[in-house]
């Protein structure tokens, strides 16, 4: 039987001698591995559609739960993402991120325009590619059920100012008397910076490396997952 789905490559495997298995995020299935074969032989046709960032409509065949990936018409392979190398790590911050979150066979349209708005402002704007790094973060980690909690003091809801402590274990955000044993301070700015992204603002690109580093500590403490692509980017902005 034959399947149609629009979806992006968000890694794979080298399979045999010249096939590979891939991730294909996809808008109507979620997460699926495919077959793909003969991809490694010089001059092979599909060759483009087992490529990371490979955004396309794919066509399947399909035996029970096996793919095997038959054709694909490229619909972006933001190809000039390796021009960059900020822009290349900043984008494979986010196919990591899915990589990782995106369990198999859970469909989230969320998550998936936000993967492709992401990739398309990191590869396509002239904004700071932080900006859009930092916006899908926090974004994305609300519909795995992560969120960060913006709302004020996580305890007494006043409004932060001066002086704010992160606690990972709520994701909140806390005020100088009600912070918990497991809070650390954060810098007032870094806070700003990730209500300034969330709400449209402008924001510095200092604080916006400050806001990845959080988030990083973030996603380390409690989903308790790596995402070395982004410790590579903070080494990279020489900063971690
Ligand atoms: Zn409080």
């Amino acid at each position: 039987m034959e399947e149609k789905l629009s979806g992006i490559v968000v890694g794979g495997v080298n399979y045999g001698e010249s096939d590979k298995i891939l991730n294909i995020f996809t808008l109507e299935q979620g997460m699926v591995s495919a077959k793909i074969k003969g991809v490694k032989k010089a001059g092979a046709k599909l060759k483009f559609a087992s490529e990371p960032f490979c955004f396309a409509e794919y066509v399947f065949s399909k035996s029970g739960d096996r793919r095997t990936v038959i054709g694909a018409s490229l619909i972006d392979s933001f190809y000039s993402l390796r021009e960059d190398v900020y822009k290349f790590y900043a984008g494979s911050v986010v196919l990591e991120f899915v990589r990782k979150f995106q369990k198999e066979n859970i469909v989230s349209e969320k998550l998936f325009n936000l993967t492709i708005e992401a990739l398309k402002d990191i590869t396509y704007t002239d904004a700071d590619y932080k900006y859009s790094l930092v916006k899908f973060l926090v974004l994305a980690l609300e519909e795995i059920g992560y969120a960060l909690d913006f709302t004020g003091c996580f305890e007494c809801g006043c409004k932060l100012k001066d002086r704010v402590f992160f606690d990972y274990n709520f994701g909140g955000f806390f005020c100088d008397e009600c912070k918990t044993d497991h809070c650390r301070e954060i810098n007032f700015s870094t806070y700003q910076s990730l209500l300034g992204v969330i709400n449209g603002e402008q924001v510095l690109s200092n604080n916006l490396v400050k806001c990845l580093r959080l988030i990083n500590f973030y996603v380390e403490n409690k989903p308790e997952e790596k995402i070395k692509t982004l410790t590579e980017l903070l080494n990279l902005l020489n900063i971690v």
